[in-house]
Parts: C-alpha cells; structure tokens; sequence
C-alpha cells in the first residue's frame, strides 16, 4: 500500500498531519512518501504541481491530499496558481468520480445551522461529475492574464461541455453507489440534478441518466433541477439518496450539503479513477483565515483517510474502525472551534492536535 502525502497550502499540513498519525495508530503496512504541491511547491519549484509530485502521485496507491491555495497567490498567471494543481492531478490520474458522503453525527445535530429536525440522522451522498463540464471546457489554460481576462479584452467567456461516455461512467458509479446502499438500508434512489431547461449540456446529461437508468430497475430516478436542488438540500435534505450531478453544480450543492452536517469541516471526500486509485481530501480548501493557529478542524482529512482505506487499499475493517474512532471523540464531547456551538456541559474545545490525538487514543483503546 504505497500513499503519496501531499499536504499542501494553510490549514493542510496542520490537518494531513493528525490524518498520517491516525493512520500510523492502525499498525498496517503501509508506505507514505510526501511531496510539496499547491501554492509550496510553487514557491519551491515554479510551479503548483512539479513533474515529481505527479510522479509520485501517479505511482501510488491513494493519494492523502490536504489543501492548496492563499489569496497571496491571487495575482498570479491562472496556470500557476495553487488550485491548478487539484485540476492537474483529478485530468492527468482521470479522477473522474467524485464522492462526498455528508452524514449527520447525532452530537453534532446543534452545531448545524438548521433545525434539528431537518438534519438529525441524515445521511446522503452526492457524486459529483469531476474531470468534464465548465471547469475543463475552453479557454481553460489560453487565459494569461492576471485578473481573469484575456488582456486588453472587455468580455470573457468558459465553456459548458460533455460527452455521453463521460454521463454514462458517472452514472454506473451513482447507480452502483444507490445499489450498495440499499443493501444495508439505503433509500434506492438517485436524483439527478441539471439545469435542462436552459442548457444543452444538461438535456444530454438527463437522456443518457435516464438510458443508464433502465440498467437499474431496483433503483428509482428522479431527477431535479439545479436551482430546486439547493433549496431542497436545506428543506428537507432527507429525502435525498444519492445526488449525481455534473461538476460546477457538485461543487455548489457539496458545499451547501457540508453545512447540514455542522461543518465543512465534517465532510470527507474521496475521487476516484476506473482502476480505483483515488485522492481522498477534505471538501473544504486551506483556509487562510484559520492557518497556523491549530484551529482547525481535522476530522473530515482522518474520515478521508477511512475512505482511503474503503476504496483504494482494500481495508474496509480499518476504515471502521476509524469511523467508530471519530464517532467516539464526538460522543467524549470533544469539540474543534467550528463545531462548539454553544458549549455546554460534558463540551470540550480542543485544537486540531488534541482532536487528532484524541482519535488515535480511541482507535488504540477502543470504547466497551
Ligand atoms: P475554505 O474551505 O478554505 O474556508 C471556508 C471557511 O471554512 C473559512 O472560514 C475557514 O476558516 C472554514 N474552514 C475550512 N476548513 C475548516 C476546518 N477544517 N476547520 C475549521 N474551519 C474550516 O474556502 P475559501 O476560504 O473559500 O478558500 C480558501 C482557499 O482554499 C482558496 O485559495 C481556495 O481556492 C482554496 N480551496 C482549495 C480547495 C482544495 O484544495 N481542494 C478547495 C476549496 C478551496
């Protein structure tokens, strides 16, 4: 089991640090090799994502990513700046299936900001289309000026696209997901969400969902559009099963879904290729604002290395184990700023290094 670390930009060394003592804590064999990527490695090397990082990457097993980016480097030429490097590593290991479970911990159920009973016992999964759609259309890499715009020029433009081989594999993957769930108690369901009444990209995005769907006949489809979607992830988020949708409105409505949990930084995510090689990253970005003082929250980066475990490296024992781990510090009442709410009786707060700790002690001693 080889992992490539790569911790990247502000709060990501912080938190891939307790994520690596977590996995150390679990006595497998496995081997972790570091490489600088994000806004350090271009400091170090000129650029986010240097051949060495996406030779290591490419030669192991999972990825442990962190986070990459800081408003510093904001001035910079568009293919140099930190995020580049996420784009760079999901294109060139075609990291095309993007996962992100937002499960609602019952002691967090007052860290929300939404009514208790809207969240308590949630538990959804949204897919999120990850290597096609806007992000990867033209112009993407032909912008070369500073601030977003061809230079001299007074408009700008990206473009929406997808093919049907791209739909279809997304789709298997949300179906296959659904199919699994409901194997241990899972709605069955898949609603997928576009904006077909306006967008070419999306009426093919429903055709082929609906063709791939009839492969499933013990999963119901639904579908939704975009705008409806993200008013009802905060209604009724219940009702959701699985969510599929392309890659802009994935990383909208995974964002939004990060809150129902209490915080962003509660959700774990894992992006997969079709060889099961994954990155398996925090959903939320380096959060300049908190960087460097040992406040952050590293649980969704420890409950991405449990997804690392599930779907790369074949240890599904393991990755529960952490689960129940995490599950444990939460129910001890220990608590990251961002998840204190309003404190209370038996609520510690703790830094991001005593959280870590605090599931490792759990994962040794696990409670009777
Ligand atoms: P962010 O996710 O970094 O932060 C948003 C808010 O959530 C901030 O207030 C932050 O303090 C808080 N937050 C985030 N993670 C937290 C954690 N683990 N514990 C406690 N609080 C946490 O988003 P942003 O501020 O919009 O972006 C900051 C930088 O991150 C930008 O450069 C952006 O491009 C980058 N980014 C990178 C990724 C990635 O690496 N995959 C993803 C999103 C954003």
């Amino acid at each position: 089991m080889k992992i490539a670390v790569l911790a990247g930009d502000g709060i990501g060394t912080e938190i891939v640090a307790e994520a690596v003592k977590v996995l150390k804590a679990l006595d497998l064999k496995m081997e972790m090799e570091s490489a600088l990527v994000g806004g350090v490695a271009y400091d170090a090397f000129g650029h986010p994502l240097p051949p060495a990082t996406l030779a290591l990457a490419k030669a192991s097993d999972a990825i442990l990513f962190g986070a990459v980016g800081d408003w510093k480097y904001d001035k910079l030429e568009r293919q140099f700046r930190p995020e580049q490097a996420i784009l760079g590593l999901r294109k060139e290991l075609g990291l095309f299936a993007n996962f992100r479970p937002a499960i609602c911990y019952e002691e967090l159920v007052d860290a929300s900001s939404l009514k208790p009973e809207i969240i308590a016992g949630l538990d959804i999964l949204i897919i999120r289309e990850l290597t096609g759609d806007i992000y990867f259309g033209q112009p993407r890499g032909r912008r070369i000026a500073t601030d977003g715009h061809f230079p001299g020029s007074e408009e700008a433009f990206d473009t929406m696209r997808y093919s049907r081989p791209e739909i279809e594999r997304i789709a298997h993957v949300a179906f296959d997901a659904a199919l699994k769930r409901k194997a241990s108690g899972g709605a069955g369901r898949v609603t997928s969400v576009d904006k077909n009444n306006v967008l070419e990209t999306s009426q093919l995005w429903k055709d082929v969902m609906v063709e791939i769907g009839q492969q499933y006949p013990d999963i119901l489809l639904d579908h939704m559009l975009v705008d409806n979607a993200a008013m009802q992830l905060v209604k009724e988020p219940k009702k959701f099963d699985v969510v599929v949708t392309g890659n802009m409105f994935g990383d909208i409505l995974s964002d939004e879904a990060s809150m129902l949990t209490g915080s962003i930084g509660m959700l774990p995510s894992a992006s997969l290729n079709s060889s099961n090689q994954g990155l398996y990253e925090p959903s939320h970005g380096s959060a300049p604002d908190i960087a460097g003082k040992g406040i952050a929250n590293p649980l969704a980066t420890i409950l991405s290395a449990a997804m690392m475990l599930r779907f790369s490296l074949g240890q599904a024992d393991a990755a529960l184990r952490i689960e129940a781990a995490v599950k444990a510090v939460l129910a001890k009442g220990l608590r990251t700023a961002d998840i204190y709410g309003k404190g209370g009786a038996g609520i510690t707060k703790v830094s991001t290094l005593e959280m870590g700790n605090a599931v490792v002690a759990a994962l040794i001693a696990p409670a009777k």
